[in-house]
């Protein structure tokens, strides 16, 4: 008897789909979007939910339930990320496609959006027994996939060994080596220079654009960053080594604090060493609460979703929020954040350095060719800098806050592109 993994259940309050679609709602009309074109960019083009069964060590058959959503493939084949969590759900992974058409398109690049997740712990899994779910899902999505249909990447939970099971699999069934099928692959395997600080790097090159807006100097900032994985840990490195003093860092351990700055070189060093920044010398500890209502100018939330809230808006000191995480504001907080007058740059714009680099590494791959380094960290900041400019004005023009404003670029140019192509 196969064994079912129950999906967490929905909880309405918290719904990531509502949150992503008031911001939405609130741009389309700024944009005065005809109702047809409204529906037709609100709801997702496709959405699959599949069931795998996948052998597992001790023999035993289990039944995994895995979804991928194609959100929308006006601008071109859908990109987004495959989950591995106990909590994913269908209208989290809605959530995550939706967002990722806007955030493609406000880097504009020609990409739509998706998203995929199967609801599984992949830390109570073997590697094996990963590698076989993998290859299962990869199959089931044979004919949703494809370099110029629908084109994964890691999310939480997985990461290149798994995109790299995924594009074997998805080659084998061609008949031919596909590494354009997903990105986020080793090096070796045709991944891209500069992937693994993108996202980090976009974050740094959005916050220097927004504290020349705010007429902030760089080297007389401080900053603190929530999270000190691959976005945090690698935004706190490159804002430190541009002259701006970090203050504080965290991770799920908990906050550190030293008002004379935190040499990030060093914490990188004890995290890799310790796994963790629990017990780094050379700071005070403080909580994740605390840390995000440090007197700052410039706040890096960029661990987890919904950790700033109508609750704990009203305490913000910050001047700048810069969002590495996906969804760290919950909507709730917006009006408090507009009251405050803090510049939040969105999520969406952010921390699209990821994305574009990952399209990087897909033209890389269909040309069969590589960039250097330097080559690919020169696009991705220009991308991220016009991309910012573009979301600046058009707040100015739509009067708007940056989050909107980001959203009112995005559907315009997916409009428009949907207006053009037209419909049948
Ligand atoms: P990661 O797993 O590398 O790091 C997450 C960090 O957050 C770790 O330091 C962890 O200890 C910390 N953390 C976890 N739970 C926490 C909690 N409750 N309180 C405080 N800290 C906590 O993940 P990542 O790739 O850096 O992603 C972080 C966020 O950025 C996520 O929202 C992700 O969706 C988003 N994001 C990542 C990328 C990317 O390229 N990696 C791109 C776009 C967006």
């Amino acid at each position: 008897m196969a064994n079912y993994v129950e999906p967490a259940p929905i909880k309405d309050k918290d719904n990531p789909f509502e949150s992503m679609m008031s911001r939405f709602d609130t741009a389309a009309k700024l944009l005065n979007l005809d109702e047809q074109t409204y529906k037709v960019l609100s709801s997702p083009v496709k959405q699959i939910t599949v069931h795998l069964p996948v052998k597992m060590d001790n023999g035993d058959v289990r039944l995994f339930e895995g979804h991928r959503v194609i959100h929308s493939n006006i601008l071109g084949p859908s990109k987004g990320g495959i989950r591995y969590d106990m909590g994913v759900n269908i209208d989290e992974v809605k959530a995550l496609a939706a967002w990722m058409t806007w955030k493609c398109a406000v880097v504009d690049i020609p990409y739509g959006g998706g998203k995929g997740g199967v609801v599984c712990d992949p830390t109570k899994m073997s590697a094996g027994e990963i590698e076989r779910l993998t290859r299962a899902y990869t199959m089931s999505m044979l004919d949703v996939f494809g370099p110029d249909r629908d084109i994964p990447a890691p999310d939480m939970g997985t990461s290149g060994r798994e995109m790299a099971w995924i594009m074997d699999e998805y080659s084998k069934a061609q008949g031919m080596t596909v590494n354009a099928v997903v990105t986020g692959k080793p090096l070796v395997l045709g991944g891209s220079m500069g992937r693994v600080e993108a996202t980090g790097r976009g974050v740094m090159v959005s916050a220097f654009a927004a504290m020349e807006k705010l007429k902030i100097n760089p080297y007389q900032a401080t900053c603190a960053v929530q999270g000190f994985g691959n976005v945090g840990s690698i935004s706190a490195k490159l804002l430190h080594e541009r002259g701006v003093k970090v203050v504080a860092i965290s991770d799920i351990s908990g906050g550190y604090f030293n008002e004379n700055g935190i040499d990030i070189k060093e914490a990188l060093a004890y995290r890799d060493k310790n796994r963790s920044l629990e017990g780094f010398p050379g700071a005070t500890t403080i909580t994740n609460d605390a840390l995000l209502e440090l007197e700052v100018d410039i706040l890096v939330p960029a661990a987890k979703e919904d950790v700033i809230t109508e609750e704990n808006a009203p305490r913000l000191k910050c001047k700048l929020i810069v969002e590495g995480a996906n969804g760290p504001t919950n909507f709730t907080a917006d009006p408090i954040l507009i009251e405050k007058g803090i510049l939040a740059v969105p999520d969406i714009l952010a921390n699209a350095g990821g994305v574009t680099v990952s399209y990087f590494e897909w033209v890389q791959n269909r040309m069969g060719f590589r960039w250097d380094l330097d080559q690919v960290n020169r696009q991705s900041d220009q991308i991220m800098k016009e991309a910012f400019d573009r979301v600046y004005a058009s707040a100015q023009k739509y009067n708007c806050s940056m989050r909107i404003a980001a959203y009112v670029v995005a559907i315009d140019k997916v409009a428009q592109t949907y207006a053009l192509r037209g419909v049948y």
